[in-house]
């Protein structure tokens, strides 16, 4: 494709875009497929020859895309929000378009001080403690694939910080990093997303899963408790990661009290704010990670929050120097003459080669302006205290843990097979989709609300599939 089409087609596929964008809500939510539909529809060798680009188009339309879930729907109502935004779009497209990687200040100058200067934007638009910005020079910002691997960075950070403090002890000075690592034991609530158990079982240390309170919350005297346990065994607690925000039902675990526990013990603690983080732009929200300045790390996916498409997973730690101690590599390939005195991101985490994300943070921030944005996240809490009256005003239904930000847990009362039933009525249907959880023996569906321009009308019209549907069931199901 020489430039001449590529300006042709380009102009073309920002067209199909904005068609896809404008009438994606006539589509089902989800598609009418099942696995292997497309291996029916796609020839199993690639082609000898080249094929047009007219050509491709009509099989994106034909084929792919009606085997799309149609996440920016407004009847998407599964997971956490993940609204794509125009300027979002445009900036993923000026990344590819540059074809940059942003490992290496050398590799990327302006993509990495673009990015510097973005994990500073948000960090203060979160009112982070200043101990978490590039300007303190001690602390930092950096953009990873994902919040998993934002997590695992601190885990292993963690594990290398624990590793070294044992080494300079004489009971292990000449012992193996595995005979040493099978001492260490990490913490977690039960309501932990399963990425940090992910992380525990890569990492190859122990983790324990923790009880949280009436409000799904783990408290200080829990953890302070189970440590108390596994030093009378012989093992070493080294880190913890708290959820602000849990996946299940957005509880918040008390990370002041973890915080005092975590600094009396000498433990790294990490707070995994991947979706409620995004509401602590609101002065109004930050009264849920009270205790920050206690914290070594944190992450947050902003685009669960901040109408970036995915993925744009930020993190943070307090001391950038502990976290690049343990990914810094050297060779000759990679040095620059700058190696020392500028930042390298492939030593801020685990891939070398690295996008230029920034760009898009950076559109959409200066686009929607931080006010827009606030008001965005306050559109989004009132959407689901409105979604959450409708499930109250109905006795056959409960609300689950509280509604705090844009997500509303809800049950038929009784038996857990009554909701089980009408979830899975809902989602056949292809008029919502929702996901459930499980928060200790109870079975819930998740509701929340996704996309940019979602109103009063998306919540209404939900509720009224919702209650249909649930008039339907047999009443041994519907209690
Ligand atoms: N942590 C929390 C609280 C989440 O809700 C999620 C995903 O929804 C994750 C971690 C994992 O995120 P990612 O898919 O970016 O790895």
């Amino acid at each position: 494709m020489n430039s001449t089409d590529f300006r042709r087609y380009g102009k073309e596929m920002i067209d199909y875009v904005a068609d896809y964008m404008e009438t994606v809500n006539g589509r089902r939510v989800t598609p009418d497929v099942e696995p292997g539909f497309l291996r029916d529809l796609i020839p199993p060798e690639p082609p000898k020859n080249p094929e047009k680009f007219t050509e491709i188009m009509d099989d994106v339309d034909t084929k792919f895309m009606p085997g799309i879930t149609n996440w920016q729907h407004r009847n998407f109502h599964a997971f956490f929000p993940t609204a794509n935004s125009y300027p979002s779009i445009l900036g993923e497209l000026l990344s590819s378009g540059t074809g940059c990687a942003a490992f290496s200040w050398a590799a990327s100058p302006a993509g990495t001080e673009l990015e510097i200067i973005m994990l500073d934007w948000v960090g203060k638009m979160l009112n982070l403690p200043t101990c978490f910005l590039h300007e303190n020079n001690t602390g930092g910002g950096v953009m990873q694939n994902s919040a998993t691997d934002c997590i695992l960075a601190c885990f292993l950070t963690a594990r290398y910080t624990a590793l070294s403090r044992m080494k300079r002890m004489s009971e292990w000075e000449n012992a193996d990093d595995a005979i040493m690592a099978s001492k260490l034991v990490a913490y977690t609530s039960e309501l932990a997303h399963s990425s940090v158990l992910k992380c525990a079982a890569i990492s190859l240390v122990k983790i324990r899963k923790l009880e949280v309170d009436e409000n799904f919350s783990l408290r200080g005297p829990t953890l302070e408790e189970a440590i108390k346990e596994d030093r009378a065994q012989g093992l070493i607690p080294f880190f913890v990661c708290a959820t602000v925000g849990t996946t299940s039902c957005c509880s918040f675990d008390n990370v002041s009290e973890i915080a005092d526990v975590c600094d009396d013990e000498e433990i790294w603690l990490h707070v995994d704010a991947a979706y409620a983080g995004n509401a602590l732009i609101c002065p109004e929200f930050r009264y849920l990670i009270r205790g920050i300045e206690g914290v070594d790390s944190l992450n947050m996916n902003a685009h669960k929050g901040m109408l970036l498409n995915f993925e744009c997973s930020l993190m943070w730690v307090r001391d950038c120097h502990k976290l690049t101690s343990g990914f810094t590599m050297n060779p000759l390939y990679l040095q620059h003459n700058h190696t020392n005195d500028a930042i390298n991101f492939m030593n801020w985490g685990i891939p070398l080669t690295r996008r230029i994300r920034a760009l898009k943070l950076w559109f959409v921030i200066r686009t929607y302006g931080v006010e827009g944005l606030q008001k965005n996240q306050r559109e989004r809490v009132r959407l689901a205290k409105m979604f959450e009256e409708s499930v109250r005003g109905d006795n056959r239904f409960e609300v689950v843990g509280q509604v705090t930000l844009g997500l509303v847990c809800f049950r038929l009362k009784g038996p857990n097979v009554a909701s089980k039933k009408l979830l899975h009525r809902i989602n056949e249907s292809g008029k919502l989709y929702m996901v459930p959880a499980i928060m200790g023996e109870i079975y819930v569906i998740r509701f929340t609300i996704i996309t940019e321009n979602a109103n009063d009308s998306d919540v209404l019209y939900a509720w009224k599939v919702i209650s249909k549907i649930a008039d339907k069931l047999p009443p041994a199901v519907s209690v």
